[in-house]
């Protein structure tokens, strides 16, 4: 058991979870986008024979994406642009987030999202992350979003800037979270990061004195001495984080 008063959650195949996605949903939709309705049936049908050529949707996805553009959307200038967009729409959540998350909250908690995500963001309200939390109704529990781009509010929506251009990999991040932490009156020790990679969620933030979850429920990148704690689903922080008492 840990005890904190806030917890930072990574969002890149943490909190969200691309496997659930549905790929013909995801073809027809750009489809769609691009005015060009009547060549559903066909992409799709040329997207299987990718899958068939190179094993598997997620493997096509992640190492033939220019395939994907140049065959299956017969190079269409718009295709990337469009299907980016339509996938981040399509983005599901993780097993047990909600639940998790309205337990962190329930117990005083306080709840950010702490992503390098660094071109996908836009400005805040139309970015990847705030739309996938509003489309899954999380926008209450998250107090802001943290990334390279800034420190985004939620309910002000303001931005405070000094986190731009800081990292997780090189860990300034985390040294501009331990300063504003510490103004609230948050000890590193009682914060816990919660996230899937080892250089950039548990490392670094270990480092810093942070208590950490490495989540393997999307990729297991195996065992790591920073990694306090391992969860494969989000609803086994129940048993492991509670709030910190007051002294
Ligand atoms: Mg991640």
């Amino acid at each position: 058991m840990i005890d904190v008063k806030w917890a930072g959650i990574d969002f890149g195949q943490c909190m969200m979870d691309t496997r659930k996605m549905r790929t013909y949903l995801v073809i027809g939709d750009a489809c769609k986008q691009m005015g060009e309705s009547d060549l559903i049936d066909v992409r799709i049908h040329k997207f299987r024979l990718l899958k068939e050529k190179y094993g598997s949707y997620s493997t096509v996805k992640r190492a033939h994406r220019d395939e994907i553009i140049s065959y299956v959307f017969d190079d269409r200038p718009d295709a990337r642009e469009v299907l980016s967009w339509v996938e981040q729409e399509h983005i599901c959540m993780a097993n047990g987030l909600e639940d998790a998350l309205a337990y962190l909250c329930d117990q005083g908690i306080k709840l950010s999202v702490v992503s390098e995500l660094k071109k996908t963001l836009g400005p805040m309200g139309t970015d990847v992350v705030s739309r996938f939390l509003e489309r899954h109704n999380l926008t209450g529990y998250v107090r802001d979003v943290i990334c390279p781009q800034g420190r985004f509010d939620v309910i002000s929506g303001s931005v405070d800037l000094k986190y731009k251009g800081k990292t997780k990999e090189e860990g300034t991040i985390y040294d501009e979270l331990a300063r504003d932490l510490k103004n609230e009156g948050i000890a590193v020790s009682e914060a816990v990061m919660i996230g899937d990679t080892l250089w950039t969620d548990i490392s670094p933030a270990k480092m810093r004195g942070f208590r950490t979850i490495q989540y393997t429920g999307y990729t297991d990148m195996g065992y790591c001495e920073d990694a306090d704690f391992r969860i494969s689903d989000f609803r086994q922080l129940k048993k492991i984080v509670v709030k910190k008492a007051k002294e």
